[in-house]
Formats: structure tokens, C-alpha cells, sequence
């Protein structure tokens, strides 16, 4: 057996190899490195896939968070809301830039944002709502943006782990996940779904006047050389980075297959096991199919119920199978992030998922006989234990 890894980047190059090495020799010839070619072309390549008027490629998925809210004008004293059960990114963002961050609980089955609970937190100070698509599922779109209209706010999607997901409306509208949003942002980090071989990021809108805010905001508030309008950042992403993305973008939604595939695997070997809870997909979609992409799963990740979540962790480690808890700590707990403000009984679903989350290796390499063994371990733990 292939030796196991939380994600398999090694492997997936090997199949892309004459594609990658081509790409990166033509920017070393063009000597391009910053601003080249292939940025631009990655640019106008993903907004056609997402179907989005504007992307603005920086630096890195952080950078493209902070970008964004600093494009849409918010200021110290702000109220930002967002999920408690995110990688810190989301919620870091809104703090360095004084503004204040907001944390909501999450639903049970699909992680992402409680629309009960977002409505909750909403005052006259709120601003925005960032919404992150977690574990490759986007949140409830509809209900968010119904909330945001009638208290006229932004919703910022965070995409980093979602790129490629589609969310269906109820009227049957299908739009890209990042695309429904005042702006979405996403990262490229090597282990994302569509991932470069380095740091990454991207800025999508459809809104023209903002999208040239946030284009003189990554490259130092400049809209003429050498004149500063606005105080930016440099955030920006770089030809080879960009020229890595041009071959793999084709190759996204078959890699988002290929992870729909691991999870069906999984989800499939563990039907009958009443300890372990498989990922839910949205209402929308009951079933991980082929044409459907409402699922792209950046993470496979079960809940267990009577069973020793730590114990269960520290006995696949010990066979061999890389697996990680996303998330330990909830936001409103971490050291940075805590504060009087908030209230435990506000927090039970994150506070309950922290102990019972298991994220499983999950990449587009994973064949039959890892999955076969991963499943395996796990069912034999939960029956001796
Ligand atoms: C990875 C990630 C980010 C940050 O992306 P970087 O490119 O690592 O800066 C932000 N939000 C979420 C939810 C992420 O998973």
C-alpha cells in the first residue's frame, strides 16, 4: 500500500509533471517574476470558471480577508460577524484591523454558521457578515443573504476551503461558492483544493467600483505609479505561483470529484456504525453524486459519540494514518480571541464539536486499499472500545 498522508501533493504532481515543468521553465525564460503573464492569465482564467466579473490574485488567503474588508471601507468599532469554529484567519483579520470581531455558533451537521444565532448577534454596530464555506461545504447561502438585505450588510465569503463547491437556491439558481457575496475571497495554500507550491490568494467581486478599491489596495493604494491614494498593502501572487495555477485549474473539478469519490468510500463503510457520524450535505443535495458539486470536501470529517475521541486519534497515528482535529479550540476560547463579551451558553454546538471532530485524510490520491485500511482501523477501534 502507497504510504498514507493527510494530503498527497507528491503524487498529484507526478500526473501534471510535463504540464508543471513546462509552465515553470516558460516563466524562468520570460524572467516575468512579479506582474508576469501568467498572472493576468490566471486572473481572466478563474473568473471565467467562477463565473465572476472581477478576481484580484495577492498574496495569500489571509491577505485576501483583511483586502476585502479594507475594500469595503470598514472601520474601528465596526462589528464583523463571524463563525466560532474557523481557522483563526478569518477571525485575525477583523481584529488587526480594529475591527470587532463578532463569533457565532456553528450548525452540528454541516459546521458552518447558525442562522439562528447570526441573528441573534446582530446590532446597529454590525457591519459584515463573513461567512466561511467550511470543510468544502458552503453555509446557507440563502438565509445569510436574506439577513444581510434587510439589515443591509456585506457578506465576505471566505473560500479558502471551498473553491469549486456550487450552492443551489431554491428557485434553482446555481452560483459558484465565492460568487454570491458583495466579495469572496480564497486561498491557494498547497494543500486547498486547488492549491499552488507556495503561498496564494485571491479577491472575487462583481461590484466594478470595488473591485478597483481592492486592486489599488494590494499593490501599496497605487491606482497611478508612484501616486498613493490609499494606504494598501503589498500583497501579491507571483508568476510561478501564478503559472502553477493556470495547469490546475483545468484539473480542479476532477480533483473535487476524486475527493467526492474518497468520500463516498467513507461514508459508505461507516453506514452502520451508530458512533460515527458522516459529514451531512446540504438539504439541497442529499446524496454525494457525480454531477453535483455541492460538496467538495477540502475535509472528511466524522463526529464520534461514546467513543474516546483522543484515544481514537492517537490509535490511527499509531497505525500509520496521518488524521488531525479542525478544529481543538473553539474561537471564543483561544487566547487571543476571548473576551468578556461572549457567553458560554452561546457556544454549545462548537464547545460539543471540539471533542468530537475527526478529520481523516482526504486528498485527490487516496485509493481503494488506503481507504480500505483507513476504515478498517477505524471501525476496529470503535468495536473494541
Ligand atoms: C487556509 C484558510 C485561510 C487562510 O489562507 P492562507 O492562504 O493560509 O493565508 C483563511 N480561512 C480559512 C477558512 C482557511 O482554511
Amino acid at each position: 500500500m502507497k504510504k498514507l498522508q493527510m494530503v498527497d501533493l507528491h503524487s498529484q504532481y507526478q500526473k501534471i509533471k510535463p504540464e508543471i515543468d513546462k509552465a515553470l521553465f516558460d516563466v524562468l525564460e520570460t524572467s516575468a517574476y512579479i506582474n508576469g503573464p501568467a498572472v493576468k492569465e490566471f486572473q481572466t482564467n478563474l473568473e471565467t470558471y467562477l463565473g465572476v466579473k472581477h478576481v484580484i490574485p495577492c498574496a495569500n488567503g489571509t491577505d485576501a480577508l483583511q483586502i476585502a474588508m479594507m475594500g469595503l471601507g470598514l472601520e474601528q468599532g465596526d462589528e464583523v460577524i463571524t463563525a466560532d469554529f474557523t481557522f483563526a484567519a478569518t477571525v485575525e483579520v477583523i481584529a488587526l484591523l480594529k475591527l470587532t470581531p463578532v463569533l457565532v455558533d456553528v450548525e452540528a451537521d454541516t459546521f458552518n454558521m447558525d442562522i439562528e444565532a447570526l441573528k441573534k448577534a446582530i446590532t446597529p454596530k454590525t457591519k459584515a457578515i463573513v461567512p466561511v464555506h467550511l470543510f468544502g461545504q458552503c453555509a446557507n447561502m440563502e438565509a445569510i443573504l436574506k439577513i444581510a438585505k434587510a439589515h443591509n450588510l456585506y457578506v465576505i465569503e471566505d473560500n479558502a476551503q471551498a473553491i469549486g463547491a456550487d450552492y443551489t437556491f431554491s428557485d434553482g439558481t446555481v452560483k459558484k461558492s465565492g460568487t454570491m457575496g458583495i466579495v469572496g475571497t480564497t486561498s491557494f495554500f498547497p494543500s486547498k483544493n486547488l492549491g499552488c507550491y507556495g503561498d496564494g490568494g485571491a479577491i472575487f467581486t462583481d461590484d466594478d467600483a470595488l473591485a478597483n478599491k481592492l486592486v489599488g489596495i494590494v499593490n501599496h493604494g497605487m491606482y497611478t505609479r508612484y501616486y498613493h491614494d490609499v494606504v494598501g498593502v503589498n500583497s501579491r501572487l507571483d508568476s510561478i505561483q501564478a503559472a502553477i495555477l493556470n495547469v490546475k485549474l483545468p484539473h480542479l473539478n476532477n480533483y473535487c470529484n476524486a475527493r467526492r469519490v474518497a468520500a463516498r468510500f467513507y461514508n459508505e463503510a461507516f453506514k452502520n456504525q451508530k458512533n460515527i457520524i458522516t459529514p451531512s450535505t446540504l438539504k439541497t443535495c442529499n446524496s454525494i453524486c457525480d454531477t453535483c458539486n455541492c460538496h467538495v470536501f477540502h475535509q472528511y470529517t466524522i463526529r464520534v459519540k461514546d467513543v474516546d475521541r483522543n484515544a481514537l486519534h492517537q490509535f490511527l497515528l499509531d497505525a500509520g494514518i496521518p488524521c488531525a482535529i479542525y478544529y481543538p479550540v473553539p474561537l471564543h476560547l483561544q487566547k487571543a480571541y476571548a473576551d468578556k463579551r461572549y457567553n458560554e451558553a452561546d457556544f454549545k454546538i462548537t464547545n460539543q464539536l471540539v471533542q468530537e471532530v475527526l478529520s481523516l485524510p482526504m486528498h485527490t490520491e487516496l485509493d481503494n486499499a488506503q481507504l480500505t485500511f483507513i476504515t478498517s482501523k477505524v471501525i476496529e477501534f470503535i468495536s473494541k472500545n
